[in-house]
């Protein structure tokens, strides 16, 4: 667990500052800003097409922007080099795609405990700690399957878990449920927001699903690029 507390607490954890991405004729974000504080959970909705996987891509320090900023608990990302990049997504962040992506040929425990390895913990200990983060999220016994094995609703559960068993400040999940039917979504929603709550991480969630929103402390919507609250446009960009 990283438990280096914020410089200032009233600073955000991570925010962007009118972030633009232009992926060839494509503007993917047109001066999108955003701000996630410490221990959060922040829904990022919008349509198809409206940037918000950019914009969580930007912030997690996994494509970098082409103009504005991203400032991670008091240190600009954008600047950093790739090596410092990875070695931060490695210790602070975790992340959970629409399809888990777990690695096929791995059991779900050593999927799990893989983070750990890299990050240099003993093979036995990670194996541990991996089974007991399955265990909180409810697949526990399946550790010894392979992901195909497995529900869809039961993979993101053990993608939750390796996303969050290094104890990262932030998760970043991109629409986590999509894939699922609304009871294995409402759980998989129900297992991220309580534990990433009880542990303190902070989350970015995108979301499709109006009732997924409603788990997050707030939400903010992006359409062509940019935010909007509601019909207010809250950057320069007007259409
Ligand atoms: P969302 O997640 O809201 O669906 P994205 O951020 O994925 O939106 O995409 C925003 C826009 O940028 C879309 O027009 C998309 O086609 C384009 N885009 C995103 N990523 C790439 C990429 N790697 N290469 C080319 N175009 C991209
Ligand atoms: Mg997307």
């Amino acid at each position: 667990m990283n438990d280096t507390a914020p410089r200032d607490a009233r600073e955000p954890l991570l925010a962007a500052r009118d972030l633009v991405k232009t992926y060839g004729r494509s503007d993917a974000l047109r001066g999108a800003s955003a701000e996630l504080r410490a221990g959060e959970v922040l829904a990022v909705t919008g349509a198809s097409g409206s940037g918000k996987s950019t914009l969580l891509h930007c912030l997690a320090g996994i494509v970098r922007p082409d103009g504005g900023s991203v400032t991670y608990d008091g240190q600009r990302l954008d600047g950093l080099p790739e090596a410092r990049l990875s070695e931060l997504r490695r210790t602070d962040f975790g992340v959970v795609f629409q399809f888990g992506q777990l690695i096929p040929e791995l059991t779900v425990l050593d999927n799990v405990a893989l983070p750990l390895l890299l990050a240099g913990t003993a093979r036995a200990r990670a194996r541990q700690r991996a089974g007991e983060w399955l265990e909180r999220f409810g697949v526990r016994g399946r550790g010894d399957l392979r992901p195909g094995e497995m529900s869809g609703g039961q993979a993101q559960r053990a993608a939750l878990a390796r996303a969050l068993v290094t104890g990262p400040r932030v998760v970043f999940a991109d629409e986590p449920t999509g894939a699922l039917d609304s009871l294995a979504g409402e759980q998989v929603m129900t297992a991220l927001v309580h534990t990433a709550r009880e542990a303190g991480t902070a989350v970015l969630l995108i979301t499709h699903d109006a009732q997924v929103a409603a788990y997050a402390d707030r939400e903010l919507s992006l359409r062509d690029g940019a935010v909007v609250t509601g019909a207010a446009v809250t950057t320069g960009v007007t259409w």
